[in-house]
């Protein structure tokens, strides 16, 4: 085991940092023997940083204006998290895509860096060590959104989450429970979800608060049946903007459902394959073929939905060519929004739990996803990133001109607020003078949601009042 010491007031900035080259390393109390260390000097308003990793040392320095105290915390963990990253990069001759990023939505800091008055792209490359080419992944990404990258005061988007799955994906951490396992619990979800939804709509308009986009999250939505769809839709009693269902999986889809999500409005629908290749699909746990996926993608179009579709790299036995595979099927389907993902190792998920470690090229996969779409016309539009992600990498949506998924910015961005029903949804509002997010969760699991959804409901409006 390798220990990291620090007398810095946000340790797990520099253990993150200090992970991104050398994976599990353990925070200890003393600096004796350590192998990294970073040292806070404050003196006046001047703040100093020694990072030592072994043998290679940096040294940062930032003068910070005592009166702004959520300015001057930033600033010294960003200068902080740069000398231990220069230090280990000295050390081990490496560079990471991300530089010194870890944490930080890399859209939101470009705009931040711009309201401080700094050239955001060069802070980037220069300061934090970020490369060019995901420095001009971020330049992408905000021309894409342009006038959407904004916090729209007044207004919310409504989330419903149906924590039901029809299999477990062996990479996945959510909550969600497999639907013929919780048989029972089903008809008492839908029922209790339909009151919260209708509460929360009701409360919205007291509140004068505009709901604008709405999504069926989950797990998998279309894991219900048809009439429980159309049950739950009939309390969305407006007209959404967009209104968007998660049909992740493929083999939950008919025409049936696809007829109620119609008339309700729905106009568009993910089906995500996360991979074309069959021998994956079936040892990551998805009980569907790659055919279902191009069935139903069609099946949809007909509907008239603009499609997501979301691939992930980094697959258990996915070589870059399979990889690359996936990429073309799916520009070649002509799906409205691909999002590709970096497989991310969370704790709970079956790959987490049997020591999957990945060993897969995903650098080089990203950077083909990100040649083909562009070469294929799709503009990246919405960015994030995880603990425990290949590599540091990202997630990035990319989309057809004039297509993308408002949802998707206005969550992932951190720009809109959120009223969420169900058992795992996270209800969230934007206090942008401040620069943070205020946040309230219902229960996680479905019993517990169901017994008491008036608590939860009470704490989500006491989030908006
Ligand atoms: S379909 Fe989605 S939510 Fe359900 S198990 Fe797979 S990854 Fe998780």
């Amino acid at each position: 085991m390798r220990y990291l010491y620090t007398n810095f007031s946000y340790p797990t900035e520099i253990h993150d940092v200090v992970k991104l080259f050398f994976g599990d390393v353990q925070l200890c109390d003393t600096d004796t023997d350590t192998e990294f260390s970073l040292t806070e000097n404050v003196n006046d308003c001047e703040y100093s940083y020694v990072a030592k990793a072994q043998t290679a040392t940096d040294v940062q320095r930032v003068c910070c204006d005592g009166d702004d105290i959520l300015q001057t915390i930033r600033l010294r963990k960003r200068f902080a998290k740069i000398a231990m990253y220069n230090a280990l990069s000295a050390l081990t001759g490496r560079k990471m895509p991300w530089g010194s990023l870890t944490g930080i939505r890399p859209t939101k800091l470009a705009e931040q860096l711009s309201k401080e008055g700094l050239n955001w792209r060069k802070t980037f490359t220069d300061a934090l060590g970020v490369s060019d080419v995901k420095t001009q992944l971020v330049a992408d990404i905000l021309k894409t959104q342009g006038d959407l990258h904004r916090h729209r005061s007044g207004c919310a988007d409504l989330y419903v989450g149906i924590p039901f799955c029809v299999s477990r994906c062996s990479y996945c951490s959510f909550t969600s429970g497999e639907i013929a396992r919780l048989k029972k619990y089903v008809e008492p979800y839908v029922a209790t979800l339909k009151r919260e939804i209708r509460a929360t709509i009701n409360f919205a308009r007291e509140r004068n608060i505009r709901l604008d986009n709405v999504y069926f999250g989950g797990g998998t939505p279309t894991s219900l049946n048809a009439s429980q769809l159309d049950e739950i839709m009939y309390c969305i009693d407006f007209v959404p903007s967009e209104y968007t269902v998660e049909a992740g999986r493929p083999d939950t889809i008919d025409a049936e459902k696809l007829e109620v999500l119609k008339r309700h409005g729905v106009n568009r629908i993910s089906i995500n394959p996360q991979t074309f290749n069959q021998s994956v699909l079936d040892i990551i746990g998805r009980k569907h073929t790659v055919k279902d996926i191009y069935d139903k993608f069609y099946m949809a179009k007909e509907y008239g939905f603009d499609v997501n579709t979301d691939l992930i790299a980094g697959l258990p036995t996915e070589t870059y060519e399979m990889f690359c595979h996936s990429v073309q099927e799916a520009i070649s389907l002509g799906a409205d929004n691909i999002t590709v993902h970096t497989l991310a190792l969370k704790h709970g998920s079956v790959l987490k739990e049997t020591n999957y470690c990945g060993d897969a090229d995903v650098v080089k996969m990203v950077d083909f996803a990100r040649e083909s779409l562009y070469e294929a016309d799709y503009a990246p539009y919405y960015m994030y990133r995880q603990k425990y992600m290949a590599q540091n990498l990202e997630n990035v949506g990319y989309c057809k001109v004039g297509k993308p998924c408002l949802y998707n910015i206005g969550i992932m961005e951190e720009l809109s607020d959120i009223l969420a029903c169900g058992a795992n949804a996270i209800s969230k509002k934007i206090v942008s003078s401040e620069n943070r997010i205020e946040r309230a969760a219902n229960a996680k699991d479905v019993i517990t949601y169901i017994e008491r959804t008036d608590d939860y409901l009470e704490k989500k409006f006491a989030l908006f009042r």
